[in-house]
């Protein structure tokens, strides 16, 4: 067992298998013990979630009861401003110093990473592993401001991570989930039968929440 610890950041509005399988497959790739998944309270790069951070918990906890190897990490929505991914590494790599990060994102996060905040200090504090996602290119070998940190940094072996506590590039190629939180959000705008056509792209207590509480119904900003 690795003594990495894996990480998972995104909205979660609503979480998904998408997210669950991709973290579930980087921590049984990299043989971690835990991968955490930390909501975004208020997220830089896009407009305000649509449901309320406290209802965004509530079906990750609920999402979480399947995956044991998951967990939940709320610090981004008790911490006050913007989520920034770089503080929330800075206080993890407080709490210990040469326990290696490994920050798990989609190749469309990947791709968009040098519009974070202090994009490249992410680096000094973690690995980058990119989990493959439809519709998105891996870069093959990126351009623009990517690229050096790609020839830099990119692994090929795993235990490349373990050796030390953050700076490498891993891609791991994961089977295709075409899901996201959008496509979940339309589809349960359109009325009851958008709940059957989301049935199985999310936890079915999610599920029964996300009915039980009437999110995302019909609602113009549910996009
Ligand atoms: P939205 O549609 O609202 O943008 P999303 O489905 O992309 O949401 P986020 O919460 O923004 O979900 O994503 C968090 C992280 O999970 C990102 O790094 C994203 O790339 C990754 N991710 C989300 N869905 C998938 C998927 N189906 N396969 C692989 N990675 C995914």
């Amino acid at each position: 067992m690795s003594s990495a610890l894996g990480l998972l950041g995104g909205t979660f509005d609503p979480v998904h298998y998408g997210h669950l399988r991709a973290a579930e497959a980087v921590r049984l790739a990299l043989r971690l013990a835990e991968v955490r998944l930390f909501p975004a309270g208020d997220p830089p790069h896009r407009a305000a979630p649509v449901a309320t951070a406290a209802h965004r918990l509530a079906m990750l906890e609920l999402a979480l009861a399947e995956f044991p190897g998951l967990a939940l990490d709320a610090r981004e929505i008790a911490r006050p401003g913007k989520s920034y991914t770089v503080l929330t590494l800075e206080e993890l790599r407080a709490e210990a110093p040469s326990r290696p990060l490994v920050l798990i994102v989609g190749a469309d996060a990947f791709a968009g990473l040098p519009t974070w905040h202090r994009w490249t200090a992410i680096f000094d504090l973690a690995h980058v592993v990119v989990v493959t996602r439809p519709d998105s290119q891996l870069p093959g070998t990126p351009s623009g401001p990517l690229a050096a940190a790609w020839r830099e940094r990119l692994q090929r072996d795993p235990a490349a991570l373990e050796t030390r506590p953050a700076g490498a590039i891993y891609v791991l190629p994961i089977p295709p989930q075409p899901v996201s939180s959008t496509a979940i959000r339309r589809a349960l705008g359109t009325g009851p039968e958008g709940v059957d056509a989301v049935r199985g792209l999310v936890p079915p207590a999610v599920l029964a929440y996300i009915d039980r509480n009437q999110l995302y119904r019909s609602r113009p900003d549910a996009t």
